[in-house]
């Protein structure tokens, strides 16, 4: 294992890539935040990665584990929830590092690329399976009782006497003077 060498979750594989197909490189790395989308964000990221030289880039296949905090959508508690990744994905190449000259468009939907600086942003590749794995719904507790439309107290903590009806007592009183 190497020392971590990145900068925000982007590696530098400019020497890799003058290796023949086969030359690897071995990092562990950790973040302290990453942002995934409309103000969710992976956090505590540790992980490693490996990082194997393709005719056409690299092949990077990382372990990652982090937690997103996200707000519970029934009673706006503060939910930690634990991702844990492995992925293997490739990352191309779009010029010859030597030469400069471009490569081929690879044959793949949405390919990663190494940047023009021969950076493998790590990063983007987290995001994105992060944002697949994450739970569609994020609930504090699978019975939370969310609050109470009325008086807005969180029913998981205490009760309260609001009317559990639909109808509010002040309608159902208008709508018997309408009769
Ligand atoms: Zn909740
Ligand atoms: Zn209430």
């Amino acid at each position: 294992m190497h020392l971590k060498k990145q900068v925000d979750l982007q590696f530098n594989v400019a020497q890799l890539l003058r290796e023949p197909v086969g030359g690897r490189r071995e990092y562990t790395f950790d973040e302290e935040n990453l942002s995934l989308d409309n103000d969710v964000s992976l956090q505590k990221i540790t992980g490693d990665v490996r990082f194997t030289r393709t005719p056409s880039g690299v092949l990077t296949e990382a372990r990652v584990r982090g937690v997103v905090e996200r707000l519970c959508t029934r009673c706006l508690d503060q939910v930690d929830q634990s991702i844990a990744l492995h992925f293997c994905d490739e990352f191309h190449s779009k010029i010859e590092v030597n030469t400069g000259a471009p490569l081929p468009q690879p044959d793949e939907e949405d390919p990663f690329f190494i940047n023009e600086n021969h950076l493998v942003d790590v990063g983007q590749a987290i995001r994105e399976y992060t944002l697949i794995e994450l739970p569609m719904q994020a609930l504090c507790r699978g019975d939370c009782k969310g609050l109470c439309p009325t008086c807005g107290v969180n029913l998981n903590d205490i009760s309260c006497d609001c009317p559990s009806g639909e109808e509010d007592e002040r309608l159902s009183i208008l709508k018997s003077l309408l009769d």
